[in-house]
């Protein structure tokens, strides 16, 4: 049942895979010590590497980023300064989980793209709701802005402070709260780590509903907070439909228990489609309920070379039916044309291997230096065009301009590189890039939201009525403004 392509294309294969092997190294950085050490990308692990971070490495020191109050024209907003006394009461919450070791803090402080950096003085690191309850009600209280952190893996800015704001942590709240293995609801603290996740329900022949690049860092709350979209989009959907429940507490230290939701419930407003994608803003997910899809027993992944590299993979039940299902596309793909050149995989670690392919594309490009990141969606059939514009719009000044993606769902990343952060790169992509999105009625954030960096281009994709009733739902669910301030929203005059 193999396709005509498998003999030339495993040759072709071994080639792509060596040469990423050889240009992407392994590296740490420090961070939440639960996470294993990355493994080799072609040897026998069943762990993803722990993404790293452009810059840093084990044996020489990053150059240091420039801090966002510097880099950025945002002014502080008049919140408390975190004092002595505020630090001791922190310590009564949470004892021996107030952070204020400043190499301890400065992972905490800087992106993973390593683009913007705070200066806070202070992480937390809750375990239960109850403990973000008690900070939270605090905080609010003192009027001190706080920063929900995750895995802190955002491409957008999010996840770190702009200023001084105290960052809480879900990196402890990793706790499975339950598994039902015939509906495959899963129920856990917001805390866990995704790829984690995954294998607690594959174990029990389940999977995630969504997989991504940063798997073995980010964390189910960010997921929820960023709504990520990922790479089993197309298949399984968003997490507007996934997500069953959530627990959230908001600015004042509520606690909003939402989390034990039946598949069907219309019993009034869906509150828990608020928080799904708000980026810290509304609330601190502190647990998610969500459902799981059944393990498929067969996968096929197909990675094929056509004028572009393509990247399927399908899931099914029945090995034999899905393999002839994908032979007869192969064939008419290669008859046609189409298709040059390429592979398939099912065997588990060549599956692995393939995706990685695809799943470090975003790493390999931040050795370059500076990274311009877009996410856009737009019409399939324009996907690439933007990336051919900017070619020759920026001539030299880039190092690479790149567009990969998710082309099922219409959603281009793309990157544009240069040795250092220039501002007349910058000045050459916007707004030039929103514009040209806007003109094709795409949306200028597709899956990674708009977090600090984005916030001043959503009316390139919502127009002033929505942004009138998003600054209002923020208003009455954070009065105070202290959840994750000079994010997602512009700033108002
Ligand atoms: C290599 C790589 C590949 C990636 N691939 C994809 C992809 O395919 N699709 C995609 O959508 N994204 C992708 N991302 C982006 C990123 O991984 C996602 O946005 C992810 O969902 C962030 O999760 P996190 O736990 O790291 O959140 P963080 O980065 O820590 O935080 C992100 C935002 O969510 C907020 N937040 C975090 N936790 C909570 C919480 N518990 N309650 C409230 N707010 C919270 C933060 O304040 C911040 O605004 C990728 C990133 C990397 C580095």
């Amino acid at each position: 049942m193999a396709p005509h392509l498998v003999q030339p294309g495993w040759r072709f294969w071994r080639q792509a895979a060596c040469t990423l092997g050889a240009s992407v190294q392994h590296r740490t950085w420090a961070g939440t010590p639960r996470i294993p050490r990355p493994g080799s990308l072609w040897g026998a692990t069943t762990t993803s590497p722990r993404i790293c971070r452009s810059g840093s490495s084990t044996s020489a020191r990053a150059p240091e980023v420039t801090l966002t109050r510097e880099r950025y024209p945002v002014r502080r907003l008049p919140f408390s300064v975190v004092s002595r006394e505020d630090l001791e009461a922190f310590e009564r919450v949470v004892p021996g989980r107030v952070i204020t070791d400043p190499e301890v803090l400065e992972a905490s402080n800087v992106d993973w793209l390593r683009t913007v950096r705070g200066s806070s003085a202070v992480l937390l690191r809750p375990r239960t709701s109850e403990e973000v309850a008690h900070i939270l009600r605090y905080c609010h209280e003192r009027n001190l802005a706080v920063n929900p952190q995750g895995g802190n893996t955002g491409m957008v800015g999010g996840s770190v402070p702009v200023f001084d704001e105290i960052i809480l942590s879900t990196a402890l709240m990793n706790q499975v709260i339950s598994f039902h293995d015939l509906s495959g609801t899963l129920v856990c603290q917001a805390g866990c780590v995704l790829e984690e996740l995954s294998r607690h329900v594959e174990e029990r022949g389940f999977i995630m509903p969504l997989d991504l690049g940063a798997k073995g860092s980010c964390h189910i709350g960010g997921n929820v907070a960023t709504n990520a979209g990922g790479l089993r989009f197309l298949r399984y959907g968003s997490l507007h439909g996934t997500v069953l429940g959530l627990e959230v507490v908001l600015a004042d230290g509520t606690v909003l228990n939402c989390l034990s939701a039946p598949r069907k419930d219309n019993t009034g407003y869906d509150l828990k489609q608020l928080f799904i994608g708000s980026e810290g803003t509304l609330g601190v997910i502190t647990a998610v309920s969500i459902l799981c899809p059944p393990k498929p027993r067969a996968v096929n992944v197909a990675f094929l070379e056509s004028p572009f590299y393509v990247l399927i993979e399908t899931s099914g039940s029945r090995a034999g039916h899905d393999a002839e299902k994908l032979n007869d596309f192969l064939e008419q793909v290669l008859r046609s044309g189409l298709v040059t050149d390429g592979t398939v995989a099912t065997d588990h670690m060549k599956v692995k291997a393939l995706w990685a392919l695809r799943e470090r594309i975003s790493e390999a490009l931040s050795r370059d230096g500076y990274v311009y990141k877009y996410d856009l969606s737009l019409p399939t059939e324009r996907l690439y065009d933007l990336v051919t514009d900017l070619r020759v719009r920026l001539g030299p000044q880039a190092k690479h301009v790149v567009g990969y993606g998710h082309l099922g769902d219409g959603n281009l990343h793309l990157n544009v590189t240069s040795e250092a952060f220039s501002p007349s790169v910058l000045d050459a992509l916007e707004p030039y890039v929103y514009e040209w999105t806007a003109g094709q009625r795409g949306s200028v954030s597709a899956e990674h939201g708009l977090g600090f960096r984005k916030r001043g281009v959503i009316s390139y994709s919502k127009p002033p009525e929505a942004l009138r009733l998003m600054r209002q739902l923020k208003a009455l669910l954070d009065p105070k403004g202290i959840l994750n301030p000079y994010k997602t929203l512009p700033a108002q005059a």
